[in-house]
């Protein structure tokens, strides 16, 4: 029997926990494991359901990818081959269509579940052994627009920029668009100081599970219409400054460009705001209020107040303003950077932050770097043995590069790793579509996903468990997932595939294999940049996981603080005490835009997606789980109960939604905590029951976020389709 500490497979969380694998049976079978949960900050020892069964996914089950697949041409089904054999065809279709259409005929797709040294190598092979531009990743559709509105306010992207155990001690916390009780249970327990104020204050659409938590005196629940968020945020702007509750010396040393803020905020009175948000302006008056009365509270001695969102504002066509406003909120109040609160932003993936720093973006280099500054290509392609000249430039983000498979401007062929985009980008049809026109098709995963079932090469990879790695958790701290478990002999790392295919490129520049390695280059080329990795130790990063930015010079030895559980503190844990990352020093205020309503669909319904507690993402992994998919096993569209008897629905009926994009079928769940005006469908499922079959790919202009949150539908029952 042996024990490893190790952390979850899925969300940002990352919960703690000690995988014990047990001795082998008497007929030699593979050794059985079990998942306890371990102390660590952010979980408590605690684990939810997803995290409780993860072991189901390790091992030799027969739905594992255990040898490589190929197609031997399009109508073929897919056969066993060798890894030689499939690694030859992947190199000789690139190397043909990069000859006939340039390195640009090939995209890279990654995504924020892979570890840090998985999304730093996939950087690094497309730019110097494909020389591609295009690769981009699955935070794209998650984590994009919160990305672009701190980089813009503060100067710096770090979804917490503050320990989650600050929270414990908040009198107030204002919850935008998160359901953490469902996707996330044992962030709970840093609410309970709020609740027990009657603090927590909840914006969604939705009674959500967290909604919910607000019962009994513990906070407020608000539920704007979808899409209601941002004129919801600015009305609540306007009152602070209308009734001079902002924190005036705080604006005048911290921040610029209030002048600007101040007249995006100018029309959005309370009822107008109310006419568009569906919030009544009595309600956004007192939350302002409210807000205002907590932050002087703190500053006179109290307890911080803290403003969170999370997808379900950040996901829409305007949701990098709509994170804008809620940081503005915070700065208004004159709480970010002190100890009287701040805003911060819920990560979802499991590695939502460390994929967004290590390059696989379309617009970034290792270390948060950009491709286009000049500075940036130079010293990162010096690290890397090149010239700058030698790096391509931006790519495009991922919706359109997905979105322009099969036309001139797409590419012929891509690789996905970690992400399964016919469920999970938005217009999942035409998606689907852009797939079948490539010249190649090549998916890495562990089960065969929906994306991997379209392939022409699936190459089988190593898990979690199975192999060593470092993740970044929402609160930028850099932590150790360790090898438990032994994988199928027929899979491998995706860091040997990597280097395999980069070897086989002939590429100038060799890529390391093992994951140790890879973390010390990440610390070499990362070091003096905005997110400095360069004085992490990997031992380090198992003992206590340090707060990047971590320097060779500075933060590498425990500070004197210790952490609410008593931990040495190593690293930068809180940003923005003197500074924000601006060059200037300040935050910077400025312009929010307001975008005409989508037109309403016939029916007057929005549809609204999101997780549901039993499944993470696409659900490759957790539809794989037994317990988990005993609990929702299809998918589902929850209704009003009036709006329901309207439509002649019942509870457990079969319905089918239309869009302007497509049509799905889907079994009723009625839930009468929605808005009449809203449907609600969870997008872990494929087929015919993918939500994204209805999301129509409507970017924000600012971080290329589609909109997910807001699609006008109509429901019929089916016999009446
Ligand atoms: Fe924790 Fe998230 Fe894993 Fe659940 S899924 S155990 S909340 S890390």
């Amino acid at each position: 029997m042996s024990e490893t500490r190790t952390h979850c497979p899925y969300c940002a969380l990352q919960c703690a926990m000690t995988l014990t694998a047990h001795d082998a049976g008497p007929l030699g079978s593979a050794p059985a494991v079990t998942v306890a949960g371990a102390s660590f900050p952010t979980s408590g020892g605690r684990l939810c359901r997803k995290g409780a069964t993860a072991a189901q996914l390790l091992g030799d089950r027969p739905d594992r990818l255990t040898a490589p697949l190929v197609r031997d041409h399009r109508d073929a089904d897919l056969r066993e081959t060798s890894w030689d054999e499939a690694l030859d065809r992947v190199v000789s279709r690139i190397t043909a269509l990069q000859r006939r259409h340039g390195p640009d005929a090939i995209g890279v797709f990654g995504s924020g579940s892979l570890t840090n040294e998985k999304a730093y190598s996939l950087g690094k092979f497309a730019r110097t052994a494909l020389r591609t531009s295009r690769i981009d990743y699955n935070g794209r559709f998650c984590m994009a627009s919160a990305a672009r509105a701190a980089t813009e306010v503060l100067g710096l992207d770090r979804g917490l920029p503050f320990p989650l155990t600050d929270l414990d001690a908040a009198c107030t916390v204002l919850l935008l668009g998160s359901n953490v009780a469902d996707t996330m249970p044992p962030f709970v327990q840093h609410l309970q100081k709020a609740r027990g104020l009657g603090g927590l204050i909840v914006v969604d659409p939705r009674r959500s599970a967290t909604a919910h938590l607000t019962d009994d005196g513990a906070g407020h629940h608000l539920a704007p219409a979808p899409g209601g968020d941002l004129p919801l945020l600015l009305s609540v702007a306007h009152v602070l400054l209308a009734e001079s509750l902002v924190d005036d010396d705080y604006l005048s040393r911290r921040t610029t460009g209030l002048g600007a803020f101040r007249h995006s905020v100018g029309e959005w009175w309370p009822e107008r705001a109310q006419a568009v948000s569906g919030v009544s302006a009595t309600r956004i008056r007192w939350l302002a209020r409210h807000l205002a009365a907590a932050a002087r509270a703190s500053k006179a001695g109290g307890d911080p107040v803290f403003i969170l969102t999370g997808r379900g504002v950040e996901q829409h066509r305007d949701g990098t303003d709509t994170a804008k406003a809620a940081i503005s909120l915070t700065l208004l109040l004159g709480l970010p950077g002190t100890r009287h609160g701040g805003y911060g932003t819920i990560t979802g993936q499991g590695n939502g932050q460390g994929g967004r720093e290590m390059g696989q973006k379309a617009d970034q280099l290792p270390g948060l770097r950009s491709i286009t500054d000049p500075a940036d290509r130079e010293t990162v392609a010096r690290r890397w043995g090149t010239t700058a000249d030698a790096l391509p430039g931006a790519g495009l983000p991922a919706t359109q590069l997905l979105h322009t498979l099969g036309t001139d401007r797409g590419v012929k062929a891509l690789l996905v790793h970690g992400a399964n985009v016919v469920v999970s980008a938005p217009d999942v049809r035409h998606v689907e579509r852009g797939l079948r026109a490539l010249d190649l098709l090549v998916v890495c995963d562990v089960f065969l996903s929906e994306t991997a079932a379209m392939a022409d090469v699936v190459l089988p990879v190593l898990q979690w468990a199975e192999e060593d790695g470092t993740l970044t958790n929402l609160e930028g701290r850099i932590l150790r997932r360790r090898r438990a478990v032994t994988g199928p002999a027929g899979a491998r790392s995706e860091l040997w595939i990597l280097a395999e295919l980069a070897r086989r490129l002939d590429s100038p520049v060799p890529l390391a294999e093992e994951p140790e390695e890879v973390f010390a280059e990440i610390r070499r080329v990362t070091a003096g940049s905005r997110a400095d990795y360069s004085g992490l130790d990997w031992e380090r990063c198992a003992d206590v996981a340090p707060y990047w930015p971590l320097t060779q010079t500075r933060g590498t030895e425990p500070s004197t603080e210790l952490s609410t559980t008593g931990e040495p503190v190593i690293g930068t844990p809180r940003l923005f005490a003197e500074r924000f990352g601006h060059a200037d020093g300040r935050a910077h205020l400025g312009p929010i835009t307001v975008r005409p309503a989508q037109p309403a669909s016939a029916h007057g319904l929005t549809l609204t997606t999101g997780r549901l507690m039993e499944h993470y993402q696409s659900g490759t992994q957790t539809r794989r789980v037994r317990e988990l998919l005993a609990v929702h096993p299809e998918a589902t569209v929850s209704v009003h109960p009036a709006t329901a008897a309207e439509r002649g629905l019942e509870d457990g009926a079969r319905a089918e939604l239309r869009s302007a994009t497509g049509t799905l079928r889907a079994r009723v769940v009625l839930d009468a905590g929605l808005r009449t005006d809203t449907v609600f469908m969870p997008f872990h499922f494929g087929g015919t029951g993918a939500a994204n079959r209805l999301t129509a790919g409507l970017l924000d202009p600012l971080s290329q976020m589609p909109e997910f949150k807001s699609t006008p539908v109509d429901l019929h029952p089916i016999s009446a389709a």
